[in-house]
């Protein structure tokens, strides 16, 4: 008797003069050991070689045995002859029946069924986020598995459930395929079948086969052939192939940390441990769609981000910049995901503007449905228009009730300074430190982000800057903050008043965006406007980054601070990405708008734009988009409170829902800015898979305001390789 390679307990047992059996014991369930019989004897019609099922001198087909303490089942199997595929040399010829033999596997098993079929177990491909976080001692091999994951989550999960579904052996590895004479001579161990997509069977055999010496994805397409010999996969299951062979290889790995963690002597565990890394560490970094290409046999095109990049330069304002020293090419988006063109996949981590997910389907089917309709300017009777002007209505507090329709925050915020201005009859404003209010002429006279910034001239005469109510780095950083930052409004007006000025209106953002990702103290809002409309002035909201639901904890960033103001602006999220903007206020400031002369805009509230914002409005009912703010932004924001007690570079981390900041500092006394630490975290993140950026005046703030639609996953997993970043940055700094 010989025990056989591999990690099920077979006894190899030769009684001389008579031939060879295999005794299987193993723990699993009565059900599962008859799933795997079944599924044997299934494929006695017409599948590859399998062992044949031998019963005992007793006649039985299995017999319980307790095995140092644990129930088992015993079986004996015809030993099936042939070289395990792992000691054999791995020919194209090879690699086409090993294909093959997993294509004739689906098909013979394509009319099976069992009541135990629909199980999953720590292989299933389809599960394997359960392995996610599993602690890595080494950095790299933390990264490498944490990009294995995120191609699965941006490309893999969501495409399998659309994949074709089928009985699978679960584990064609190159252990259990036995050859001989370059072909596939018997397929072994039917202990990990499940029902799945058939293309993780595929996927299995493809990581196992990039383990091989001299086979690359260059030379691996022979293994897609022999199965497309039998069955041809269809596009989406050609684009998840590589992510998930990618995910087996970092499953192995993960089960082996597990198990490693458990027992580190165990002699079978840890047969493809070194190969498992060295191939994983080959392909983590290849883009998918390239790999793609490569398996499927087909050449590369040549890259066109630099054809394009240069036609940029030739054709665009110079004024125009780019992200990133290398820009990205993305080409498609969906959920929280953006995707390069060469199919690398990004979790987007800034666009508050595709608010409800990128492409979500039910805002393309309304913009789709409504342009195939109609699409006309609002000086004819819609319905689109007044419902949506009425379910916007319905979010906000009296007395605001009037809508105007316009095609972007800066329009919106255009618009209110001439509502402003018509209402009160005073020309001047008021702007908090480091605003921006958008690209127009007004909007930039009003935006010290752009007046103060490279180019800018400083505000017009019209236009007074209060200071920015920052709790962190601000004048004022006690629990009396907001009182006292809304004193300075006070004092600003007065000197404004002063000379002879009288005050329009005040803009505020309810959270600052372009400040820093700074929340508004207590109690700010509340006596800022108290001081404004003492002066007679108007209070407008800019809602553009931080509303519909984003702060979690209300719908609108004004709510939080209790006020209620007579203006508030709406873009970026308004619309999805559609462009689309607007401005409600109260029956009172729309009707001193009325001078007679017509407001018009000829996109503005338009039938398409409308059925765009009535569908966004829709998810984030239906969807429960808030809520998920609340809770998911709790959870980032706990996550990021544990970067700041690791990392000295961490100087605050703060925000509400999902619109978050994380501001960089060299020394936690003098707050001196650690402007190149947070680019630098940026890139890093970047390489990583997730998208971020900067701002603030002093460009040390990480700014984080997601598609809402992001999932606890990925922020697990962005905390995670932050703490990583962090310090590699620390280190080199
Ligand atoms: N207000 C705020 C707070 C903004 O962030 C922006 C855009 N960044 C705008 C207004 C202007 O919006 P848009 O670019 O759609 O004109």
């Amino acid at each position: 008797m010989r025990r056989l390679p591999g990690e099920n307990l077979n006894v190899l047992i030769e009684p001389t003069g008579r031939e060879p059996v295999v005794l299987k014991v193993t723990d699993d369930s009565q059900i599962d050991v008859d799933l795997e019989e079944a599924v044997m004897s299934h494929l006695r019609g017409g599948g590859p070689p399998v062992p044949d099922s031998l019963p005992t001198r007793d006649g039985v087909d299995r017999v319980s045995c307790d095995l140092e303490g644990v129930a088992s089942t015993g079986r004996l199997q015809r030993f099936l002859a042939g070289t395990p595929w792992r000691e054999a040399s791995t020919s194209a010829s090879l690699l086409e029946s090993i294909g093959r033999t997993v294509g004739t596997v689906h098909r013979c098993l394509a009319d099976f069924s069992h009541p135990s079929a629909s199980r999953t177990h720590q292989w299933d491909l389809a599960t394997a986020w359960n392995h996610r976080g599993t602690p890595c001692p080494e950095a790299d091999h933390r990264r490498m598995l944490e990009m294995g994951f995120h191609l699965a989550a941006a490309i893999a999960w969501p495409l399998l459930p659309g994949c074709p579904m089928g009985m699978l052996h679960g584990d064609a590895n190159d252990e259990n395929i036995l050859v001989a004479d370059g072909e596939v001579v018997g397929l072994l161990d039917f202990s990990d079948c499940l029902q799945g997509a058939l293309v993780q069977d595929l996927a299995i055999t493809l990581a196992y086969a990039l383990q091989q010496d001299g086979i690359t994805l260059e030379t691996v397409a022979p293994l897609v052939g022999g199965y497309e010999s039998v069955r041809s996969l269809e596009p989406d299951e050609q684009t998840v192939l590589f992510p998930l062979a990618v995910l087996r290889l970092v499953t192995s790995a993960c089960v082996g940390l597990q198990r490693r963690a458990h027992d580190p002597g165990h002699g079978t565990w840890y047969s493809h441990e070194e190969t498992t890394w060295r191939t994983l560490a080959r392909l983590i970094d290849v883009p998918p769609e390239q790999a793609r290409r490569l398996i499927f046999g087909e050449s590369n095109p040549p890259g066109d981000a630099r054809t394009i990049a240069a036609e940029r330069t030739h054709r665009l304002a110079p004024s125009l910049s780019l992200s990133y020293r290398e820009p990205l090419h993305i080409t498609r988006g969906r959920g929280a995901y953006l995707h390069e063109a060469d199919g690398r996949p990004f979790l987007d981590l800034v666009n508050n503007v595709c608010h409800v997910g990128h492409c979500h389907p039910r805002v393309v089917e309304a913009i789709a449905s409504q342009a195939a309709e109609l699409n006309t300017n609002s000086r004819y009777l819609h319905e689109n228009i007044t419902r949506y002007a009425g379910r916007l209505v319905a979010t906000l507090p009296d007395p605001l009730e009037v809508c105007f329709f316009v095609n972007s925050g800066s329009e919106a915020n255009e618009l209110a300074l001439r509502l402003a201005r018509a209402a009160t009859g005073s020309e001047d404003v008021l702007v908090i430190d480091g605003a921006y209010h958008g690209n127009t002429g007004n909007c930039i006279a009003m935006s010290p982000y752009k007046f103060n910034g490279p180019g800018g001239h400083g505000p017009p005469p019209w236009v007074h800057v209060v200071p920015m109510p920052d709790r962190y780095r601000g004048e004022c950083r006690d629990a009396e903050a907001g009182a006292g930052y809304a004193l300075e409004v006070g004092r600003v007006i007065g000197e404004a008043c002063a000379k002879g000025r009288s005050i329009a209106g005040f803009f505020a953002e309810t959270m600052l965006s372009c400040g820093g990702q700074v929340p508004l103290p207590d109690g700010y809002l509340a006596g800022a406007f108290e001081h404004v409309r003492r002066a007679g002035g108007v209070c407008v909201a800019d809602e553009v980054q931080v509303g519909f639901g984003r702060v979690g904890d209300a719908f609108w960033g004004f709510e939080l601070a209790g006020v209620v103001p007579d203006i508030v602006v709406m873009g970026k999220p308004i619309g999805n990405g559609h462009p689309l903007g607007a401005v409600v206020t109260t029956r009172a400031i729309a009707d001193a708008f009325d001078t007679g002369m017509e407001f018009f805009s000829t996109f503005g509230g338009n039938p398409v734009s409308c059925a765009c914002g009535l569908a966004v409005l829709d998810v984030i009912e239906e969807e429960g988009l808030q809520e998920r703010a609340r809770v998911l932004g709790g959870r980032f924001l706990e996550g990021l409170a544990g970067l700041k007690q690791a990392h000295e570079l961490v100087g605050d981390v703060r925000g509400r829902g999902l619109f978050l900041g994380i501001e960089l500092v060299r020394n936690r006394e003098t707050l001196e800015p650690a402007a190149d630490e947070a680019t630098a975290v940026v890139n890093a993140m970047k390489d990583r898979g997730v998208l971020l950026s900067t701002d603030g005046p002093l460009h040390n703030v990480i700014k984080i305001k997601p598609p809402l639609v992001v999932d606890a996953a990925a922020i697990d997993m962005t905390v995670r390789l932050l703490d990583d970043v962090l310090q590699d940055v620390s280190a080199s700094s």
